[in-house]
């Protein structure tokens, strides 16, 4: 008899053949992970967010910024190695793509700006591999092969570059090792299931932002707005561009007494990935009213800023009588404005919508009204101008997507003007509106200007070298004094 006594449970059998699967492994991993994660396979159905369905997802959405939380650590860690091996040598390596959160997925804290430091653009494609088309190098008997065991080794050697970071290939690449075919294979697949496991789950984590176009931390400042009860319920998505989201939105009741909230919103959600911004820093950049701040600023700030802008380019249009949606919040990178549309269907754009040859003569006047009052009233250029943000609603044309637009005074503001004026033209013209100005007429009637070149290049000379005088104006007098009337608004962020 044992002294211990007899064992009171039967151990479940399990067999060896069991315990040596991997296909069993696997699987069971794969559950373990779909637990961890599995807001991914159940998306949330109906109402994007409404005061009821969330309270449940919040512990979720804590879980969610722990991880990233864990992530963002598991990244500044390869940074930190990514340092060290790079030290102040001139050529230097990333491990960018091996991150686990992208740039502005993360909601890095404020101070955070490590990252600005890494200037590659995470998303570029891999290297191209050398191996030459034909398979051989060398002439007559010199020839050698791409199956040449020397070549082959090293190059197989060199390629184990290509794995993983954290994957351990010792020192082999620096050394003449030659690795056999059969060994790089075997390490390949090694280290090819490790980066698939990782990149499961980074997947998920990309699928579930995509999906509902969100990052968490986005998701978390939605929420309290309906939490607030300031949003009554948030329906859907009306578009998802390179540079925002749009949601609609049923407005709920107002915090504030003086503050009226429409019946249904527009919540414009400016995108953290920094990519697609990247390319409109010459909008802001030379903007004298974001002068001050956009050096100092990290990117994540500067997309808050676009954000800023369209508010208070939205206001300065409200004032002057534009039809434009009217701002109703601005939370972060979040614009919450009034819904052109109705019952959850936006107005359609002005590219669309198919108007009577009256009617389109009719807009065109009115556009061409707006874009004089923009000028002269808001002191402002769309500078994204065209058929496509402006909406035909109420039997008018409603202007939208303003966060790129500028002053005059900006160095390219002119040159943004005539392109807005390209734009309208060509597109009034080929509505078949008789009454249309040409670019050029249209540019002289919005700006007040008096450029007489009747090409286009000589106009698109004069418009710089006006600009260019503008620009030295500006800095002999190191403030704003120009050929433009300057009774619009006063600087905004000189406070
Ligand atoms: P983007 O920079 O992505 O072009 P926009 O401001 O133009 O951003 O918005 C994208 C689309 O969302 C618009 O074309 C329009 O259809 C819709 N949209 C934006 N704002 C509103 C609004 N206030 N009311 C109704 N629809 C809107
Ligand atoms: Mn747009």
């Amino acid at each position: 008899q044992c002294p211990w006594g007899a064992p009171t449970t039967t151990s479940i059998s399990c067999s060896l053949a069991d315990v040596m699967s991997e296909q069993l492994a696997k699987e069971l991993q794969l559950e373990e992970e779909n637990a961890a994660f599995p807001e991914v396979v159940a998306v949330a159905e109906g109402p994007f967010i409404t005061g009821e369905n969330t309270d449940t997802s919040s512990d979720l959405m804590l879980a969610q910024m722990l991880q990233m939380e864990f992530d963002r650590e598991y990244d500044a860690q390869l940074r930190r190695e990514e340092k060290k091996i790079n030290g102040h040598s001139k050529v230097s390596i990333s491990f960018e793509n091996y991150r686990k959160v992208h740039p502005y997925d993360s909601d890095s804290s404020e101070d955070e700006v490590d990252w600005q430091d890494t200037r590659h653009d995470p998303y570029r494609a891999d290297k191209p591999t050398t191996t030459p088309r034909k398979g051989f190098i060398g002439k007559g008997k010199d020839i050698t092969t791409k199956h040449d065991e020397v070549v082959c080794g090293r190059k197989n050697t060199a390629r184990m570059e290509n794995f993983a970071p954290e994957f351990q290939v010792g020192d082999g690449i620096g050394m003449d090792l030659k690795l056999s075919n059969q060994v790089f294979n075997a390490l390949k697949q090694h280290a090819y299931s490790e980066e698939r496991r990782s990149a499961r789950l980074h997947e998920k984590k990309e699928h579930s932002t995509a999906e509902k176009a969100v990052d968490p931390k986005t998701r978390l400042l939605l929420y309290k707005m309906v939490n607030a009860g300031m949003l009554e319920t948030i329906t859907g998505c009306i578009s998802t561009g390179k540079e925002s989201v749009v949601f609609h939105a049923y407005g709920g009741i107002s915090t504030t007494e003086d503050k009226v909230i429409p019946p249904e919103c527009a919540i414009k959600v400016f995108k953290t990935t920094l990519n697609e911004f990247k390319n409109r820093d010459k909008y802001i950049k030379d903007d004298y009213r974001f002068k001050d701040r956009f050096s100092k600023l990290n990117p994540r700030k500067i997309i808050r800023m676009w954000a800023e802008k369209e508010m208070h380019n939205l206001t300065r249009m409200q004032n002057a009588g534009i039809p434009c949606p009217q701002v109703v919040i601005l939370k972060k990178h979040i614009l919450v404005m009034s819904f052109i549309g109705q019952d959850q269907v936006p107005a359609p754009k002005l590219k669309d919508v198919i108007l009577s040859s009256e009617d389109m003569k009719k807009a065109y006047c009115q556009v061409l009204n707006m874009m004089q009052q923009l000028y002269k009233e808001c002191n402002l250029v769309h500078a994204d101008l065209s058929e496509y943000n402006m909406l035909w609603h109420d039997g008018k044309v409603w202007l939208i997507d303003v966060s790129q637009s500028v002053e005059p005074t900006h160095p390219h503001g002119l040159e943004f003007l005539f392109r807005d004026c390209r734009n309208v033209s060509q597109f009034f013209q080929k509505a078949g509106v008789a009454e249309a100005l040409n670019e050029r007429e249209l540019f002289n009637a919005v700006s007040g200007l008096n450029i007489t070149a009747d090409n286009e290049v000589d106009f698109q000379e004069e418009i710089e070298a006006l600009e260019k005088m503008n620009e030295d104006h500006v800095q002999n007098q190191g403030k704003k004094l120009s050929m433009f009337s300057s009774d619009g608004d006063p600087p905004i962020y000189d406070e």
